[in-house]
């Protein structure tokens, strides 16, 4: 009995937010059926959930400034490097297996073959980019004009809404952004507010590790600052607990709210095949690969890993943002995996931002099934420039509710096909969405975890925080 109240009391917050989740269906599906609610209600409805995304997001920028610089100034320059390579190792590797695997799905299932594309709207000139410029954009945004901006980027589009996106997928989707419009405004709306008031995580992390570098070796003076940013990480940290005690409440109106918003789920029929590669090769990657390649390294049962980190993994599933379940992910890889937080500063606000599984094998799936439903026979060496630029898109998607929709308008067009065909897979997105981010989360704590493993020594070496285990134990 003392076990059963110990579990409790250690999980209260999971079981919550579970029975939350549960709770929500059941109650979108009654209101749904029993009550029928003005766009005004819907959204009164929402609110709750709303607040939660705004409290999630809120921290997101405190916490990467502080945790990427006092993770870098705490490893010295040479050891931050090389953890570094570790990290962006793993997110390479896994990512191509990711693609891979998606490419095999989708040729061997062919979900877009059987269908047609009647619908298809091929008004309107396609830009034409190469992966170059997709690459060049990528760079372009690591290094940021101007810092402040960076926190807040903002753009109009023709529509006059403020979006925040990299300039190139910016200026592709933009061209497409009316015909959007008049196809799915719904779709259209998530977009602009998703991407209003986005930051470009990207740039500050190349900032961030600039400057903490800096910070490491200025001695008795960086010390200051050093500490400074350590007592902001603390701080902003108590406030993500007090933020995830709400949580249930916040999931629960979130779910509820989404079941009522939907209008068409017959969709889901229609696209079924679709929806099964994508969602089967999403579960052999993080039901098989990952945790093999965990297994691997770090000779530690995955799925016990992967347990620790299930309230992170609620949370992406039940908010589709990586950036916005970043303090969760934090939680649970510091405190269930014991993962040192010199690793997990440094190495999880990298992962959220460039390492996505789940967005990477979603692109080649999605660019293959467009393919398919336009009958547009794909040669090896199309194959390969879609894995390629699945890859980059997935690096340049932000960690924001359908960002991998829009970033794949690169893929679609590195190979000729037209860029507008995202809509014809929108209306199923806000659920694949969910799982894919699921499955950039878990690929992010898996990569700290095996970063932990490689750099044990190292980490020994340098001694620094004597409290933290190392490895989980
Ligand atoms: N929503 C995903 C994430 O935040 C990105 C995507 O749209 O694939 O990780």
């Amino acid at each position: 009995r003392c076990d059963v109240k110990s579990f409790l009391k250690r999980n209260w917050l999971l079981i919550a937010t579970v029975l939350s989740v549960v709770l929500g269906i059941g109650l979108g599906v009654l209101v749904r059926e029993y009550a029928s609610l003005s766009n005004l209600d819907k959204q009164y409805f929402g609110f709750p959930g709303e607040l939660l995304m705004r409290m999630l997001k809120l921290v997101i920028l405190p916490l990467i400034i502080s945790s990427m610089i006092t993770g870098v100034a705490a490893l010295d320059s040479e050891v931050s490097g090389r953890i570094g390579l570790r990290a962006v190792v793993y997110y390479f590797s896994t990512t191509i297996i990711a693609v891979v695997l998606g490419i095999l799905l989708v040729t061997t299932i062919k979900p877009g073959v059987s269908q047609s594309a009647d619908n298809i709207d091929r008004e309107g000139t396609t830009p034409n980019v190469t992966t170059v410029d997709t690459l060049l954009d990528l760079v372009r945004n690591m290094f940021p004009e101007n810092l402040v901006q960076a926190c807040f980027q903002q753009y109009k589009t023709q529509r006059k809404e403020i979006i925040t996106l990299n300039s190139l997928t910016r200026d592709l989707f933009c061209s497409h952004f009316n015909k959007l419009y008049a196809k799915n405004k719904t779709f259209y709306y998530k977009i602009v507010g998703a991407y209003s008031d986005g930051i470009n995580v990207l740039g500050l992390i190349v900032f961030c590790v600039a400057f903490g570098l800096v910070i490491g070796k200025m001695g008795e003076r960086g010390r200051i600052l050093l500490e400074f940013f350590d007592a902001l990480n603390e701080a902003t940290m108590r406030l993500v607990q007090i933020i995830m005690c709400y949580m249930p409440v916040g999931i629960l109106f979130l779910i509820a709210a989404k079941i009522i918003e939907v209008e068409d789920w017959d969709i889901f029929r229609k696209m079924g095949l679709y929806m099964v590669t994508v969602l089967s090769g999403l579960a052999i990657h993080s039901i098989i690969f990952l945790p093999l390649i965990y297994f691997a390294f770090v000779r530690k049962n995955p799925y016990t890993f992967a347990l620790g980190m299930a309230q992170a993994l609620v949370t992406a599933l039940m908010i589709s943002s990586s950036s916005a379940t970043l303090p969760v992910t934090f939680r649970c890889a510091e405190e269930n995996n014991r993962i040192d937080k010199r690793i997990t500063r440094f190495v999880l606000p990298v992962g959220a931002t460039i390492n996505m599984d789940g967005t990477a094998l979603y692109e080649a799936v999605a660019a293959i099934f467009i393919a398919q439903l336009n009958d547009f026979a794909l040669d090896v060496g199309q194959i390969v420039t879609i894995s390629i630029t699945a890859t980059v898109a997935s690096i340049g998607a932000a960690g924001v509710p359908n960002a991998g929709l829009v970033t794949m308008v690169i893929v679609l067009t590195a190979v000729g096909l037209p860029a507008s065909d995202v809509t014809l897979i929108v209306a199923v997105d806000w659920l694949i969405d969910r799982f894919r981010t699921m499955i950039n989360v878990l690929g992010d704590a898996f990569g700290a975890g095996i970063v932990q493993k490689l750099s044990k020594r190292e980490l020994e070496r340098m001694d620094l925080t004597s409290d933290v285990d190392v490895a989980n134990p």
